[in-house]
C-alpha cells in the first residue's frame, strides 16, 4: 500500500499569527497617534472583485485599519481614475491605494497603476517597485508572491542553494516569485506554456511553484521526491475549486504540499495588509 510521505501545510495558522503579529503592530502605531488607512478602487463589474474587496474590508476591520472604497461604474473615464488616484496621492492621511484588477477595458489599466504613488503602491505593481525587486533592493512585494515566501519559510526549508521551479510568468505571480527565490539565492528556472517536456524540469525542482491555471497540471510523476510544492491555481471544475497540482497524488512524494482552497489564497489579503503596515512604519520613522 503506498501510503502519503507529505504534509499539507496548515496555511490558516500561518495566517492567524500573521494577523495576530499585524493587530499589535497596528495598535502600536495607533497609540502614536497613527491609523493605518487604505483605499480601494473598483473599477469593474466582476463578482470575483468584489467578493475580494468584501474580504479586504473584513480584514481592515478585524485590525483595526480604516478603509475607504471608490465603486466606479462603466461611464468612469480615464481621468477621472486618475484624478482620484492624484488625491489619494496627496492625502497624507491614506497610506495605501489599491486598483482592484481588471479594469474596465476602455480604461488606460497601465496608466492608471503607474499613477499610484510608489510609497502607496500596496500591491507592488508599479514599474519602480518592480525594478526594485529586480535590483534586489527593499520594496513593496506583490501580494500573492509575498505570502508564498512566508509559506516556504515557514516549512523551515532553507532556499539558499536549492533547484526552484516556478510555472507560470505572468507579472503578478510567475515572474515576482521567481525573482523572489533568485534574490533568496536559489538556482531558478522559470516554465511557461512554451516549454518543451515541462516535466523535465519541474522533476529537478526542490522548490516547485506552480501558477499556470491549468487543473492538475502537476501530477505526481512530474515531481521530486521530498519535493516543496507550492499551488497557486484556483481553478473551477463543476463548482469545486481545484488547483494546478493533482494534491493527493502529488503528496505520496512530495514533502510539503499547499492546499487548494485553504492555501495561497488566503495569505494574500494579509500580505496586502502587511504591505501597508510596512509602508506606515517606514513613514514613521
Ligand atoms: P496567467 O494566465 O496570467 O499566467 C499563467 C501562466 O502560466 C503563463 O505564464 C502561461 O504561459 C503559463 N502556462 C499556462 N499553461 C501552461 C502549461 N500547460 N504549461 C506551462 N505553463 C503554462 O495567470 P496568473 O499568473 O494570473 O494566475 C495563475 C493561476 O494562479 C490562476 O489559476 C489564478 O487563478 C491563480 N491565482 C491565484 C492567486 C492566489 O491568491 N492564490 C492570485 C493570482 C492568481 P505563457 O506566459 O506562455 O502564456
Amino acid at each position: 500500500m503506498v501510503t502519503n510521505e507529505g504534509t499539507l501545510i496548515d496555511v490558516k495558522k500561518i495566517v492567524e499569527d500573521k494577523k495576530l503579529n499585524l493587530k499589535s503592530r497596528v495598535n502600536s502605531l495607533k497609540r502614536k497617534g497613527i491609523v493605518p488607512k487604505i483605499a480601494v478602487i473598483l473599477a469593474n463589474d466582476l463578482e470575483a472583485s468584489r467578493i475580494y474587496i468584501k474580504k479586504k474590508r473584513q480584514m481592515c476591520s478585524e485590525l483595526g485599519v480604516e478603509e475607504v472604497e471608490y465603486m466606479l461604474d462603466e461611464d468612469t473615464t480615464t481621468d477621472k481614475v486618475l484624478e482620484i488616484i492624484q488625491r489619494l496621492n496627496d492625502d497624507n492621511n491614506v497610506h495605501g491605494i489599491l486598483v482592484q484588477l481588471p479594469v474596465f477595458k476602455h480604461l488606460d489599466e497601465r496608466k492608471i497603476l503607474e499613477s499610484i504613488s510608489p510609497k502607496k503602491d500596496i500591491d507592488g505593481f508599479h514599474p519602480l517597485n518592480i525594478g526594485k525587486l529586480v535590483m534586489g533592493n527593499n520594496c513593496v512585494t506583490a501580494c500573492t508572491p509575498k505570502g508564498i515566501m512566508s509559506i516556504i519559510k515557514n516549512t523551515g526549508i532553507k532556499i539558499e542553494s536549492k533547484t526552484a521551479v516556478v510555472v507560470g510568468r505572468s507579472i503578478i505571480v510567475g515572474k515576482p516569485i521567481s525573482q523572489l527565490l533568485l534574490n533568496a539565492n536559489a538556482t531558478v528556472i522559470t516554465c511557461h506554456s512554451k516549454t518543451k517536456n515541462l516535466k523535465k524540469y519541474t522533476k529537478m525542482a526542490d522548490i516547485l511553484v506552480v501558477a499556470a491555471g491549468v487543473p492538475h497540471l502537476i501530477t505526481k510523476d512530474m515531481v521530486k521526491k521530498g519535493a516543496l510544492v507550492i499551488d497557486v491555481g484556483i481553478n473551477r471544475i463543476d463548482g469545486k475549486v481545484v488547483g494546478d497540482v493533482d494534491t493527493n497524488e502529488v503528496l505520496k512524494v512530495a514533502k510539503f504540499v499547499t492546499p487548494v482552497p485553504g492555501g495561497v489564497g488566503i495569505t494574500t489579503v494579509v500580505s496586502l495588509l502587511e504591505n501597508l503596515i510596512e509602508i506606515v512604519e517606514n513613514i514613521d520613522n
